[in-house]
Parts: structure tokens; C-alpha cells; sequence
């Protein structure tokens, strides 16, 4: 089988590896599984050797589905030829916890797909290329702080190119996403547009972004950089603007 470059397929070999994605996933009996690029179903049998409710697998390669659904029959299994950038995932239930070695090139399309539906994601846990992944636990980016709002951020292992095959040319990282207690109430658009245009221009000066008064109230420095706030600020400061635009 000839495997896409362009769809980041890079299979995960290490059963180790595999064995260790699946018990962070702490599943259990009542548990909805969704699995983001299952590949051949590496993990996928991995997953299956446990108890849960049922596994949806989405999977955007038809070569890959074919291959999905003759190595994998089960009764708990759904396969599911879908784009998982775009995939309404709250469509396949309440509470789900999402897994996935994911396509690199769109990992972060992926991440912001799970944060728009957040409501019904519990917890997800994603292997990405290794830089994106530290960036996401403890940088500043948009999509950093959006993630971070609505979840807790684990960063749990580092993982060599040689375990997948073919290897990738980066590392890879294991992070898992455990959504917070309180959650915001607020426009997920909106806010996703507050913070692209916040971390846009990292070099200039918050007061060109925010008026001088509402960063002063906020108890934020005008001159200071976006990047040397903490995601609780930013989320803050977002509110404040919300309150003063009402
Ligand atoms: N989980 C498997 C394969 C990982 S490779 C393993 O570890 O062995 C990434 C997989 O994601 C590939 O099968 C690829 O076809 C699939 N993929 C790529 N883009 C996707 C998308 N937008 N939506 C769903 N799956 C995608």
C-alpha cells in the first residue's frame, strides 16, 4: 500500500506507544469513542480491547476506509468517511472523548474543530508533530489561549520519528485536553476573531490593539506585548471589551 504524504500518513508502529495513548484515555463502560485518522486501525485494535459503548472512526481517505472496514468488524465500531476539520463530532453524541495520531499538516485545523465543539468533549487526547504540541501546553498563540480557555493542557510524552512508519521528519508530542469545570459562556466566532486579531502583530503594543482605558482597568501594562500575557488575562480582557461594548 502506498501511503499520502499529502494526508500526513505516518502510521504509529509502537505498540507500546499505542498501549499508552489508550490508558490515558481512562475509558469506561459507558464511554463514546471517536477516532480522528485511524489509518490502518493501529490504534484502533488498540482501543478495541477495552470496554466502552461505541467507537466512531473518521477517516478521509477512501483507500483507508476500504482497508478500515475489512480489518475491522465489530459491533461497537462506526466507520466514517469524513473530514475531521469540519465533522460536526457533536453529531455522535453527548460526551465524547476524542483520540487520534493526527494528520499533521491539519492538526491544528483538528484542535480548533474540538474546541467549537467542546460541549460535547469531555476529553481528547492527540499526537502532533512535537512543536505544536509544547505551543499549545505553555506558548502563546490564538489557538493556544482558545484551547486553553476551554481546557486544561497535559503535555505527556515525546515521541522519536522512528516510531511511525514512514517517519515523519519532526518529533512528535502526546497531549491530552481535559476540559475545565467552569466554562465560559460566550460567541465562540467572535472570540476566536478577538484572538487572531490579539496575537496578530505580536511586536506592537497591546494599546494598538485594545483601547488604552479598558487594558488600564484590566490591570494590563498598554505597552506590553500579547505574548507576555497569560490565557486567564486574555480571557479576561475579552469580557471587559464584551461589558463596554454592551
Ligand atoms: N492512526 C493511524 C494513522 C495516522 S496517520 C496510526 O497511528 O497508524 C493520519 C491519518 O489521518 C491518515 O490515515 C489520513 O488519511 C487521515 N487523515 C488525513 N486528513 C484527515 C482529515 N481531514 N480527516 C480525517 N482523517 C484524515
Amino acid at each position: 500500500m502506498k501511503l499520502k504524504k499529502h494526508l500526513g500518513q505516518h502510521l504509529l508502529v509502537a505498540k507500546g506507544v499505542l498501549e499508552r495513548i489508550v490508558e490515558f484515555l481512562e475509558l469506561q463502560e459507558e464511554d463514546i469513542v471517536v477516532e480522528i485518522g485511524p489509518g490502518t486501525g493501529n490504534l484502533t485494535k488498540e482501543i478495541l480491547k477495552k470496554n466502552f459503548k461505541e467507537l466512531h472512526l473518521l477517516e478521509i481517505d477512501p483507500q483507508m476506509v476500504e482497508i478500515l472496514h475489512k480489518n475491522i468488524q465489530e459491533e461497537r465500531v462506526f466507520i466514517h468517511k469524513e473530514d475531521a476539520t469540519k465533522f460536526n463530532l457533536c453529531s455522535l453524541g453527548e460526551n465524547l472523548k476524542v483520540v487520534g495520531n493526527l494528520p499533521y499538516n491539519v492538526a491544528s485545523l483538528i484542535l480548533e474543530n474540538t474546541v467549537f465543539h467542546h460541549s460535547c468533549i469531555p476529553m481528547a487526547v492527540y499526537m502532533l508533530q512535537k512543536e505544536v504540541a509544547e505551543k499549545i501546553q505553555k506558548g502563546a498563540s490564538w489557538l493556544s489561549t482558545f484551547v486553553r480557555t476551554f481546557y486544561r493542557v497535559e503535555y505527556l510524552m515525546s515521541l522519536p520519528a522512528r516510531f511511525f512508519v514512514p517517519p515523519p521528519k519532526v518529533q512528535s508530542g502526546l497531549i491530552r485536553l481535559s476540559r475545565r469545570e467552569e466554562l465560559p459562556n460566550l460567541d465562540l466566532m467572535d472570540y476566536k476573531s478577538f484572538l487572531v486579531g490579539l496575537y496578530s502583530m505580536r511586536r506592537k503594543a497591546l494599546k494598538n490593539k485594545v483601547p488604552e482605558t479598558i487594558l488600564l482597568k484590566a490591570g494590563i501594562d498598554p505597552m506590553c506585548r500579547v505574548e507576555t500575557l497569560e490565557p486567564d488575562r486574555v480571557f479576561m480582557l475579552y469580557n471587559m471589551l464584551q461589558k463596554n461594548e454592551r
